[in-house]
């Protein structure tokens, strides 16, 4: 399968220019849709096959679809950024494609081929880039995914599997600049745990992750914070979001990756970013003690979230049931400097020495 295999068949009604305009101006997030969408499948015998560009539109699903039942299914996040010079660019798209592949091994899903999950995004974004937005830290969110698509009630791998990319143009994540957001300890729900699927990009996590997440909104929070399932100790990640602590000495530190924490594409990239910038970079535990007197002490000077949604997202305070920490009321400078450095490589503000930016159109 290569990218000359992919069929295209342009829609006859595409959103007409006034109105695309119209949502490009302020777009929010995922409310949106381009006027395409690619689609291929899978069987075991004839392997990845019809790979389409077509109108966006619904899929025909026949109630015992084996995704609606046993939620065999997985997704990736990145985006497009229009440079000032009009070009289209994606960030690391390889680095989404082969956790794609290693989430798909875990779901017991089919191995996508790296350059297929990439023909994929440049057909799209090449039929579709006058949906990509300019200025302002817009972009147009690609949203791969791929599910069990077998007619078929029996537990097992499915035999029939549908991957697909939908892209929505986005706004920035702070329309009124960056400020800290609030987080919500949970103490009664875990995200992963061990020997689970939590290093895998699948909706499972998500859906586990939502009453949690609700929980927080009804304490006045934005986000989750989970610690992990065995101990109850250490700093995993938000909902969506890996996290890092900076310290007064300069260094930083990040959860490692230990199984149950989801490999994010901005988490490598920060790690890299400061390196660069002269800091010393941890992976390891990060109790949820050292947090708490840490912060109280002076020794934890800033703590931020990261992910491609909302690129870097200062912490401002920490919230549990018999308390709360704050940990800063705006955006700290290293938060900042990383977060500066990350956005003008994506929009092509300065170079690019990793060859981190993939041109789509
Ligand atoms: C997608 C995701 C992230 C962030 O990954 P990025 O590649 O940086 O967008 C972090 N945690 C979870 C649970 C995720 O699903």
């Amino acid at each position: 399968m290569t990218s000359s295999q992919i069929r295209v068949e342009r829609t006859t009604s595409p959103v007409d220019e006034a109105q695309r305009a119209k949502i490009l101006a302020d777009p929010g997030f995922g409310r949106y849709f381009s006027d395409h969408m690619f689609v291929a499948e899978w069987t075991p015998e004839k392997d990845w096959h019809e790979a389409t560009v077509k109108p966006y539109g619904p899929f025909s699903v026949d109630p015992a679809s084996s995704v609606l039942h046993y939620a065999q299914e997985i997704f990736e996040g990145l985006k497009a950024y229009r440079h000032d010079d009009g070009s289209v660019w994606t960030f690391r798209p390889d680095v989404n494609a082969g956790r794609f592949q290693r989430s798909a091994a875990r779901m017991a899903l089919p191995r996508l081929p790296a350059d297929l999950f990439i023909a994929a995004i440049e057909a799209l974004v090449s039929i579709d880039q006058e949906w990509v937005p300019s200025g302002g830290e817009k972009s147009l969110y690609l949203r791969p995914f791929m599910f069990a698509s077998e007619v078929f009630l029996g537990v097992r791998p499915s035999k029939h599997v549908t991957f697909a990319v939908i892209a929505s143009p986005a706004g920035p994540y702070f329309p009124g600049g960056v400020k800290p957001v609030s987080i919500w300890l949970s103490e009664d729900f875990t995200r992963a745990a061990p020997g689970g699927t939590g290093a895998a990009k699948c909706g499972g996590n998500y859906a586990a992750s939502l009453v949690a997440q609700a929980e927080a909104i009804d304490n006045g929070c934005d986000q989750v914070v989970f610690l992990d399932a065995r101990n109850q100790r250490d700093i995993e990640e938000l909902g969506g979001m890996n996290i890092f602590f900076v310290y007064a000495d300069g260094s930083i530190a990040t959860p490692q990756l230990n199984g149950s924490i989801l490999e994010g594409v901005t988490r490598s990239s920060v790690l890299e970013l400061a390196t660069e910038f002269g800091h010393k970079t941890d992976e390891r535990a990060v109790t949820l003690d050292e947090w708490r007197d840490g912060v109280a002490a002076g020794d934890i000077v800033e703590v931020f979230a990261c992910g491609t949604a909302a690129v870097l997202t200062p912490v401002g305070t920490l919230k549990w049931r018999d308390g709360e920490l704050s940990c800063g009321h705006a955006a700290g400078p290293v938060t900042l400097q990383i977060r500066e450095r990350l956005l003008d490589v994506q929009y092509g503000r300065v170079g690019d020495p990793h060859g981190w930016m993939h041109r789509l159109s």
